[in-house]
């Protein structure tokens, strides 16, 4: 495998570099969020965002090109620049449209979604439906023209500020577990939709329960067919996975955490003067590096039309593992301060040692978003290994 990119991108990343150059950052006094929503605009009129969504629906449409998307990816973090927004809409829901979605589906929804104009939440799982996600219950009945639905969606993120929800609903009470599911979009703001907030242990309340008694949504709000959404969901799923376990992520966290050992004092001395530390963040790096040629197999299948789809498991597995790990060392080097409660909020106020322990306490969770560690590793047995099935079906992990 040639691991340099050639003279073609390393061009291209002048280009890019140069872009950035001249448009961020913005001039000090213009408000952020307008400043980068004007940036975004400019860069995908470039074509440097939203590469693979159409012209017709806010995307650049480029030709895919998986290195150019990583040059891209790179020069923005090196200067800080707005990227592609994050969240199930742009990340999980777009693709499936795209993929899956009626034409006006994809009119309607998908530029308002790239340009943070409407919010989205994803509504899979329910009490006694994660893992074993096709155990799901919540029921949608056509009633005339619309579909009503009742039941009851858990740990559903941001759903307090979603505009919609993609759902995963019983359409076919009567047909087996997978065939009887139908994927729907939802107006959250309803009288059928109460949103509660959970309060995880980080102090945040980014979870919701959504109890669903009686919502109505369009009949054609239907994405792919009626009794189908199963497959509709591994679509998302997918994306989903390769969101959770993304590299770029895994790479800026492990940067970070360099910088923490070179700052953190150890007997007098900077932490990454000590042997053990130095030890551990040279066997985190192996992992990192691993990864990020794992990375470039995923990418190098991507451009051969190749299926991917068991590496993406094992990337979504090795990410979330090396970010525990990450969050390990940090725990050691922050000492005393891992014990305190982390910052309310997203972003903004979380400075030096504090910002760790939501890394902390973060790093569990990401390893049970998207599918748990243990169902991707039954995939890995199952789909990779040729082991027998295990005994559970239609899991998150595997979109069986
Ligand atoms: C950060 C975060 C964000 C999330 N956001 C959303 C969201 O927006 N929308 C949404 O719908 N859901 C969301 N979830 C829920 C997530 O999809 C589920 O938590 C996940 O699928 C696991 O389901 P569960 O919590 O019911 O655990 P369970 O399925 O009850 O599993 C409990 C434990 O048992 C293990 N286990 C279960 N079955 C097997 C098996 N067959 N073999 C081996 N081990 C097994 C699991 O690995 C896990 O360790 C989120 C979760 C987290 C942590």
């Amino acid at each position: 495998m040639d691991l340099e990119l050639g003279s073609e991108y390393e061009a291209f990343r002048q280009e890019v570099a140069a872009f950035l150059a001249a448009h961020w950052p913005p001039a000090k006094e213009t408000d952020a969020r307008a400043a980068a929503s004007a940036f975004r605009e400019r860069a995908v009129a470039r074509g440097y965002l939203y590469r693979s969504i159409p012209k017709a629906y806010g995307g650049s449409e480029q030709a895919p090109d998986p290195l150019k998307g990583r040059v891209i990816r790179e020069e923005f973090a090196r200067v800080g620049a707005p990227g592609e927004l994050q969240g199930p809409g742009v990340s999980m829901l777009v693709p499936t449209l795209l993929a899956c979605g009626a034409d006006w589906q994809k009119e309607r929804f998908v530029a308002p979604t790239l340009r943070g104009e409407i919010v989205w939440c994803q509504g899979y799982s329910e009490p006694g439906a994660g893992s074993d996600l096709a155990s799901l219950r919540t029921r949608g009945a056509l009633e005339g023209e619309s579909w009503v639905i009742s039941g009851q969606k858990v740990w559903t993120t941001m759903a307090h500020l979603a505009d919609y929800m993609f759902i995963l609903v019983r359409t076919e009470p009567d047909a087996a577990k997978h065939d009887g599911i139908s994927y729907l979009l939802l107006d959250m703001k309803q009288p059928g939709v109460t949103v509660r907030p959970l309060k995880q242990m980080t102090g945040g309340r980014e979870f919701n329960e959504v109890f669903l008694d009686g919502a109505r949504t369009p009949k054609d709000w239907i994405v792919g067919e009626r009794g189908r959404g199963w497959q509709v969901s591994r679509t998302t799923l997918k994306h989903e996975r390769d969101t959770v376990g993304g590299q770029s992520r895994t790479e800026d966290m492990f940067g970070k955490l360099v910088e923490l050992a070179k700052d953190a004092q150890r007997e007098g001395q900077p932490a990454l003067a000590s042997g053990d530390v130095r030890q551990e963040l040279a066997r985190i790096e192996a992992y990192v590096l691993a990864q990020r040629y794992s990375a470039y197999r995923q990418m190098s299948m991507d451009l051969a039309g190749q299926d991917a789809g068991l590496i993406g498991v094992l990337n979504k597995l090795n990410g979330t593992m090396i970010g525990h790990h990450i969050a390990n060392l940090a725990q050691d080097l922050i000492g005393d301060a891992a014990l305190l409660m982390p910052p309310q909020g997203r972003g903004g106020n979380r400075r030096g040692d504090e910002k760790w322990v939501n890394q902390i306490m973060g790093s569990l969770g990401v390893a049970i978003a998207g599918g748990a560690s243990n169902i991707q590793r039954n995939v890995i047995a199952e789909r990779g290994l040729g082991l027998p099935r295990d005994g559970a079906e239609g899991q998150k992990g595997t979109g069986a």
